[in-house]
């Protein structure tokens, strides 16, 4: 079991760049300032392009570890700019209006940037376990 969070922005001249540096920002205001992400082309359905983004390492910092899988690089989720055919079936203007989607498992960011061994940690309702992360405004 995970969850996985899916979201997406809409309005004229949203471009490609507004999609990487939406999820940069949101990356590193949870991992730190210091991380760099990457983009990998890749398939989704309803995208058009597609891309896979991966966040360098939390524990090795890019040089390769265990975690990583001597990679240097985290898989975190899913991304792309919204499919024109999209926009289309919903009677939206896809030359009036653009905008990109993604998708990324809540639990693996929590993961990571808690260091945590197990996911099932977090579903066993273990208030001692769950106490030691304070609500954060
Ligand atoms: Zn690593």
């Amino acid at each position: 079991m995970f969850h996985q969070i899916e979201g997406f922005v809409i309005d004229k001249d949203i471009s490609m760049a507004d999609m990487k540096g939406i999820v940069d920002r949101f990356l590193k205001s949870i991992f730190g300032q210091d991380l760099s992400i990457r983009l990998r082309p890749s398939f989704f359905p309803f995208v058009e392009p597609g891309a896979e983004f991966d966040l360098q390492c939390v524990k090795c910092r890019g040089k390769g570890c265990r975690i990583c899988k001597e990679t240097g690089w985290l898989e975190i989720g899913g991304l792309g700019m919204i499919h024109p055919n999209v926009f289309e079936k919903l009677g939206v203007d896809s030359e009036e209006y653009t905008g990109f989607a993604f998708g990324f498992g809540i639990d693996r960011i929590a993961m990571l940037r808690y260091g945590l061994a197990d996911l099932r940690q977090l579903f066993e309702g273990d208030q001692l376990f769950l106490s030691q992360f304070p609500i954060q405004p």
